[in-house]
């Protein structure tokens, strides 16, 4: 009766989770941790993340069946062609709710399909040799992997009287893979923390200040962050819900495991996002960004573009997204991808938006924009509430100029671009003009209703 009760609260929970869960970076001196070299076998090597755009790889809630890896694996090769640089898996091992859990709830980190617990052998996606098979099928492709790793809470553990509380708790864990089995000591609240500073409801959280706790999840050849790394082959961590422990737990473990780093700091606040990325010494979506697009294209006013956002910054630290497996409210979002996909910042395409949703060939488009021309710092040049022109100013090549328009009009408006008589053109295909710069730079530029148009040298 409890475990049914703990389970409905648990699934309740882990929804809950997602809505707090869960997105990329860019031009110049990418910030790369490592430099990831490609493992033996493989067509060529590694692009390195960053320089390109991530893929996220799945959505709320992919079909199950344990067919998910390799529905992903046949699409690799036309995401590397297309300009993608990393795809970005959701948690791959054995959680709770096995054949239907999107891996939110983890149980045992060492089963990815490979032994029979939690009500089936594969996961939702497949099994651990179906994933071994996408991994390298990535690496071929030049694709880094980044793995979504969950180390706030547990679950799925047997239930155990527990001293530190006085009640059974749900913190008796003997997974199958005889890998970091884990009891009341290694969760709050025990001997190290008398409370849980993120407790949430029913999810025992793991204490990171244990030191067999650090062993098994980052210090260790056999923990969690080695075995991701150098068995699974896993180059890079996407952290989840990173607002439940100290930025210092992944501080740590990139600096045993290396790699890119990206953290899911929910949080509108730039200053909290600066300050966690800086720590954490990853990454962070950046969700100022997110919510600044969300009313500028939404909320009919581009002027929100100047608000204050991650990439503008530090735009090495800053992965920038339109949507996620968490929230999908931008509905303008062509021009919410022709933004992230011309500014810093290392871009996210979701999924769905690619596969389904959106026009692949004009995302397409965006990402060879952003791959080949987007570079050098930002200069905004125009905003109101339908209009936003801004300026990359090069770096190792031309830069561009990006005209985005929320009115139902053509507009068109004299700018100053970074070249001088110098005949220019519009690479998204939107307009027709081939204008030639001024001797002072100043071009005339036009965008089509509700559209985007991106200029540079022809
Ligand atoms: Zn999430
Ligand atoms: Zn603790
Ligand atoms: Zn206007």
């Amino acid at each position: 009766m409890h475990s049914a009760i703990l389970k409905t609260r648990n699934l309740l929970l882990a929804g809950l989770f997602l809505l707090f869960a869960c997105q990329e970076q860019e031009s110049e001196p990418i910030h790369i941790d490592d430099v990831v070299s490609a493992p033996a076998g493989s067509n060529q090597p590694l692009k390195g993340i960053g320089g390109g755009v991530m893929m996220q790889a799945f959505y709320w809630d992919v079909p199950s069946g344990g067919n998910w890896w390799d529905s992903v694996k046949v699409k690799v090769s036309d995401w590397s062609n297309a300009g993608i640089d990393a795809i970005w898996l959701p948690p791959a091992s054995k959680a709770q709710n096995g054949p239907f859990s999107m891996g939110y709830d983890p149980f045992d980190y060492y089963d990815f399909g490979e032994f029979n617990q939690m009500g089936s052998t594969e996961t939702r996606f497949g099994s651990r040799t179906e994933l071994e098979s996408l991994i390298n099928s990535a690496h071929d492709n030049g694709l880094s992997v980044i793995a979504d790793i969950v180390i706030n809470h547990n679950s799925g553990g047997a239930s155990q009287a527990n001293p530190f509380t006085g009640t059974n708790t749900w913190t008796d864990f003997q997974p199958l893979s005889g890998k970091f089995n884990r009891t009341f000591y290694d969760f709050h609240p025990n001997d190290y923390h008398s409370a849980d500073p993120g407790y949430f409801g029913g999810f025992p959280d793991l204490c990171h200040h244990k030191t067999y706790v650090q062993d098994w999840l980052w210090k260790t050849d056999s923990s969690v962050a080695k075995y991701y790394k150098n068995v699974m082959g896993f180059d890079g961590w996407r952290f989840d819900y990173v607002k439940g422990f100290d930025s210092w737990v992944v501080n740590d473990w990139m600096s045993h495991a290396g790699g890119f780093g990206v953290g899911e700091l929910w949080d509108s606040n730039v200053n909290t996002l600066e300050s966690w990325a800086n720590s954490a010494n990853v990454s962070a979506f950046d969700f100022a960004a997110y919510y600044a697009m969300n009313d500028a294209f939404d909320g009919n006013d581009l002027t929100k573009l100047n608000n204050d956002m991650l990439w503008k910054r530090n735009a090495q630290k800053a992965v920038t997204f339109v949507t996620n497996h968490d929230t999908d409210e931008i509905w303008n979002k062509m021009l919410a991808y022709a933004y992230i996909l011309t500014h810093e910042g290392y871009p996210t395409m979701f999924y769905r938006d690619y596969e389904e949703w959106l026009n692949k060939e004009r995302l397409n488009n965006l990402m060879w924009i952003h791959n080949n021309l987007a570079s050098g710092s930002t200069s905004i040049l125009y905003t109101d509430n339908d209009e936003y022109v801004a300026r990359r100013n090069g770096w190792n090549g031309p830069g561009l100029v990006v005209y985005i328009n929320n009115s139902s009009n053509w507009q068109e408006r004299w700018i100053e671009t970074n070249w001088s008589n110098t005949v220019i053109k519009d690479y998204t295909g939107h307009s027709n003009w081939e204008p030639t710069t001024q001797s002072g730079k100043w071009v005339k530029i036009q965008v089509p209703p509700n559209s985007y148009s991106v200029w540079s040298v022809k």
